[in-house]
């Protein structure tokens, strides 16, 4: 792709991009001085799909109508809503229906996958993770070490890049691997990693944990509905990611869950069971013996919150009708662009520390910018502009190609540039 550095360029992008009239599905809120918000935080909360309200209305409706009764005789039954979800989940994530499930919230569903899937032996107890991965993600590892009775500094064992570079590198996530062998029990890794903006090679990372012997799971809280994902042929055996980020379902939306076809039927495992997990046939029956269901769903605890459903529902219906293959193809040019302008800007103002090739990354750049951090973000919000600061010096860009243009991109660049020259 040809990137030029003219207003004229990027709004010739936005007229030829075949997803532009999506951005007309959601809510883009108003910058405080008049038009549009330009919103680059969308992997941290993503914006409100205009029909989430119809969704969650209809629901509100029923319940005023039929009281219990809804779970039958709604528009959309309650019973069985979150059925409504998994042919569109299964699509986003490259998984069999029977893989994947949404239940409870990320954290949540990272202790359940761990209560099943990590299963430590004296000798075999290791788990891999990134150096600094996301607080939740070390608090939940942590904790689970600890619950099977071994200890955190004993097995848990960080990846961290290499002297002077940003980012890790696959063929030393791999030989880290293959090091630690018979000791590894999980290897369990963000993907985006939610700082750098890292994407790892997930195939690539679970054949090497099989092959050590160990699983393989992912924390897609930054990759699903940001990354093309192919879950179920790249061999993961869990991934879990929350709906609020890329996937625009709202503030604390319920999560996503995937356990490969090959654990579906795996009765043996230990697992924390809950009603809505058994058997639907005889969940009524209120039988003392638990009966899980096959696959993701067998996992689910309570009976889901419907309005919650129903927001996500919105959402993934989006997703499922531009498809990920285009989302992913328009996130390329768009952070392309960004790429390209932010080189533009003067020598020594701006490192990008995401990595350039674009089969490691998704829709977010992270960068290193000359001067105080958050005196920029505070003068960029004075003028509609929203990215976001992670400490110690991290500034986030997402651009989501959803609903984000060319145009917000040259621009947002536009306002870095007038802070370069200062
Ligand atoms: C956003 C995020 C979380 C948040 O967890 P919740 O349980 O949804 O609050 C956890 N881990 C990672 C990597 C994240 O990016």
């Amino acid at each position: 792709m040809k990137y030029q550095n003219t207003e004229l360029f990027a709004h010739s992008m936005d007229e030829s991009d075949t997803l532009k009239a999506y951005r007309t599905q959601f809510h883009i809120p108003p910058a405080s001085k008049g038009g549009d918000m330009l919103y680059f935080a969308g992997n941290s909360l993503g914006l409100q799909p205009r029909k989430a309200r119809e969704y969650i209305n209809q629901e509100l409706d029923d319940w005023a109508r039929l009281g219990v009764e809804g779970h039958f005789h709604g528009k959309h039954p309650w019973l069985p809503y979150h059925e409504n979800l998994t042919e569109m989940t299964a699509r986003l994530v490259g998984a069999k229906p029977i893989e994947v499930v949404v239940m409870n919230t990320l954290t949540v569903n990272l202790h359940l996958m761990m209560v099943s899937f990590y299963r430590p032996t004296p000798k075999r107890h290791r788990i891999l993770v990134e150096g600094g991965a996301f607080p939740s993600d070390q608090y939940a590892v942590a904790s689970q070490v600890k619950f099977h009775g071994h200890q955190p500094h004993e097995s848990i064992v960080e990846l961290w890049p290499r002297k002077g570079e940003a980012t890790l590198r696959t063929e030393d996530i791999v030989a880290k691997i293959a090091e630690l062998g018979e000791s590894l029990s999980l290897v369990m890794l963000g993907n985006v990693n939610y700082l750098t903006g890292q994407a790892f090679d997930m195939q690539a990372l679970s054949e090497a944990a099989h092959k050590a012997g160990a699983l393989a799971g992912f924390n897609l809280a930054h990759g699903a509905g940001n990354l093309l994902l192919n879950l179920h042929e790249w061999n993961v055996d869990f991934a879990v990611w929350c709906s609020y980020k890329y996937l625009n379902a709202g503030p604390g939306n319920l999560a996503g869950c995937f356990v490969h076809e090959r654990h579906a039927r795996e009765w043996q495992l230990p697992r924390f069971a809950g009603w809505w997990g058994h058997n639907k046939k005889t969940r009524f029956q209120m039988g003392s013996e638990f009966d899980p269901l096959p696959g993701a769903e067998g996992w689910q605890l309570s009976n889901p919150p419907i309005f919650q459903l129903a927001a996500l529902r919105a959402s993934l219906e989006i997703f499922d009708a531009a498809t990920m293959t285009e989302i992913r193809k328009k996130g390329d040019r768009l952070t392309g662009y960004l790429e390209f302008l932010l080189d533009e800007l003067p020598a020594g103002y701006c490192t990008i520390t995401t990595p350039r090739d674009v089969a490691q990354r998704g829709s977010q750049l992270s960068l290193r910018l000359r001067g105080n951090p958050k005196e920029l973000l505070k003068d960029l919000a004075d003028k509609g502009v929203i990215c976001d600061f992670r400490e110690p010096d991290v500034i986030r860009v997402a651009p989501a190609p959803l609903y984000n243009r060319f145009m917000d991109v040259y621009r947002l660049v536009k306002i870095l540039g007038e802070h370069a020259h200062a």
